[in-house]
């Protein structure tokens, strides 16, 4: 929205003319194995499952090299997805650069990228079964990294009234649980999500973030694959399939089930695991005595 529409310049189609460029090139950024990973996969056995309740969240533990997936079990539902190192919780999923190394919506081979100073996979998509949905009449796709998760704190300033079910207030409810804690001394640790199952794009007139009914359905997964020890969270978003409204309780919600699984070690052997970025961190400062013993 312009408040003082102007008059364009007389070069102004000249200057819309341009070229887009892809802003990270595809082909520059290493890629995973699909073949071995795929081989991985062949090898999994079943090690546990949580069962995430609507309008609720809970926490998991994945170790590097384990899968996991998440499951729609009784109807369409959307799902926001948390990852930390478990190590150092400092260290935790980058929606946004994973959003310009790969695309607005990932799927199978698309990893899932820690935040700076790290900026290293912490975990690849091994396998989407909605990954035959591609990009629809409307513009969009499954599994966003453009929203940011629905909050009690965007609710209030546009309706005025306070609800306590978001996915952020119900992911900071499960990490304050799983480290013993309130949710008010952890929220701040909860961060943008992959929004899982979630159908989103931008309106073609004004550009706007819009959702519309998730096609998952009962049986369908998306699996990922562990690049580093992680904790994770997921929220059952009070959204539902998001095909209405969310932030409230007039949605059918569903349960999200997470199934973690062990690979035959010999698949995961020769597996090159990421380490967090070399960059020096300097920033183009002054040098300082000691300043590489600062690294991370
Ligand atoms: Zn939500």
């Amino acid at each position: 929205m312009m408040l003082h529409p102007l008059t364009p310049p007389a070069d102004a189609a000249a200057r819309r003319a341009a070229k887009p460029v892809v802003v990270y090139p595809v082909g520059t950024l290493s890629k995973p194995d699909i073949t071995v990973l795929e081989a991985i996969r062949q090898t999994i056995v079943k090690q546990n499952e949580i069962i995430v309740p609507p309008r609720d969240a809970r926490t998991f533990r994945v170790k590097r090299g384990q899968l996991f997936r998440i499951v729609c079990m009784d109807g369409p539902q959307v799902g926001d997805l948390n990852l930390w190192n478990s190590h150092d919780l400092a260290e935790r999923f980058f929606s946004g650069k994973t959003r310009a190394l790969h695309a607005t919506h990932i799927s199978t081979g698309d990893r899932l990228w820690s935040n700076m100073p790290y900026l290293r996979p912490m975990a690849t998509i091994s396998h989407d079964t909605l990954g035959w949905y591609g990009w629809d009449e409307d513009g969009a796709g499954v599994h966003d990294v453009i929203g940011t998760r629905c909050d009690p704190y965007t609710n209030r300033l546009l309706s005025g009234s306070d609800y306590d079910r978001c996915c952020h207030s119900n992911l900071a409810r499960a990490l304050a649980t799983e480290l013993r804690v309130t949710p008010r001394e952890v929220e701040h640790q909860i961060h943008d999500v992959l929004n899982v199952f979630m159908c989103t794009g931008f309106t073609k007139d004004t550009h706007q973030y819009f959702m519309k009914a998730s096609p998952v359905r009962p049986g369908d997964f998306i699996e990922f694959f562990a690049e580093i020890d992680l904790l994770a969270a997921l929220s059952a978003c009070p959204g539902g399939d998001c095909s209405t409204t969310h932030s409230n309780d007039v949605a059918a919600c569903h349960p999200l089930k997470i199934e973690v699984f062990e690979p035959d070690p010999k698949s995961i052997a020769n597996w090159s695991w990421p380490s967090p970025s070399a960059y020096h961190r300097r920033h183009g400062a002054p040098s300082l005595v000691g300043e590489d013993s600062l690294r991370h």
